[in-house]
This record gives C-alpha cells, structure tokens and sequence, in this order.
C-alpha cells in the first residue's frame, strides 16, 4: 500500500495546516479541489487560484481540475435550500465532495483519502468523518479520520494564511451561505 494521500481541499486557507498535519504523518499528499458549490464562478475561480499558491508554496502535487459544475452541485442540494449551514444540505455537499475525491483516487490509484473540511469550527468532523468513509468504502479505497481543528489547528491555518497572503472568505461557498452573510 502507497502512502500517497488524495487530500480534498475545500479552500487554500484550510489546505495549509491540514498538509501540515499529514507531512507530520508521512503522506506523500495530492491535493484535490472539487468544490461544485462554490457561488458565483468568479469566487470559484478566485479560490482555486489561492490553491495554486499553497500548492508551490508548500511543495505539494496536485490532480488540476478546472471544472465549474455548479448544476450537478443544485441538483443534489436545492431541495434543502432553507436548511440552516450544518443541516442536511451541508451533508449532501459533504457526500457529493468526497465521493468525487474517492472516485478520483481509485482512478488514478491513490490509497487514500482524506479532506481539509474538518478543520473548520463551523463543520462537525464526525459527520464529515462518517460521510467520508462510506465515500471511500464505495471506491475501495481507504479514508483517514481527521480532525484539523485540534490542538489549535484553525489558528494555525490563520496564521500560516498570512504567511502565504492568502485570500480568506467570508461565507462557506454555496449560494445559500452567501444570502445568510
Ligand atoms: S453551507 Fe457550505 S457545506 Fe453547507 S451546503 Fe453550503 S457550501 Fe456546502
């Protein structure tokens, strides 16, 4: 078994520390941004950018996917519109996220998994956690258990943004998220 690790990144801010983490864990990391949910496009495309920087920055690889498939994010989650940030929309988000990284990880023979969602105060990792290992199971490939906001870990990814002068939003990603600002 490799020790190669498909790390989704929701964002760059949370990337930094999570990487940081897995460094300390011995994976050889890939990051992954599929992140469907990001409204409108430009902001999409102002995230992924800040990718980019973490990804020279911090000497990791990376599977580049360019694609903005926002219909196939509102198919799945329009129908809990209303829910509150953390409610059952948030986990058709979570699922549709790690399924795709899962998939991907199979596709080009990655072992592992994991996602940088669990560093944020707003997200119970026990849910994404959960989620994430029924993706992996369905693609046979292994999920880690993380938890990146412990032992200070959202601080750390503050500072290690200001570091990189990384761009910081200020809503979760999808529409919903930016009406409730
Ligand atoms: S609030 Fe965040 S996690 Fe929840 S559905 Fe919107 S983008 Fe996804």
């Amino acid at each position: 078994m490799n020790r190669k690790i498909l790390l989704h990144c929701c964002c760059a801010p949370d990337a930094t520390h999570s990487i940081n983490v897995l460094k300390e864990q011995n994976f050889n990391i890939v990051t992954y941004f599929y992140n469907p949910n990001i409204h409108p496009e430009e902001e999409y495309k102002k995230r992924y950018k800040e990718m980019e920087k973490v990804i020279k920055n911090m000497e990791v690889e990376c599977v580049n996917n360019v694609n903005y498939d926002i219909d196939t994010w509102h198919k799945i989650c329009d129908r809990f519109a209303n829910e509150k940030e953390g409610g059952k929309r948030c986990e058709l988000c979570f699922r549709l996220r790690l399924e795709e990284t899962a998939k991907k990880a199979k596709e080009i023979n990655i072992d592992f998994i994991a996602t940088t969602l669990t560093i944020s105060p707003h997200k119970d990792a026990d849910i994404i956690n959960k989620i994430g290992d029924e993706a992996a199971k369905k693609y046979s490939v292994n999920y880690l258990y993380t938890n990146f906001k412990k032992k200070d870990g959202f601080k750390k990814s503050i500072e290690l943004s200001k570091k990189f002068n990384l761009y910081r939003q200020n809503y979760c990603g999808c529409i919903y998220s930016l009406n409730k600002k």
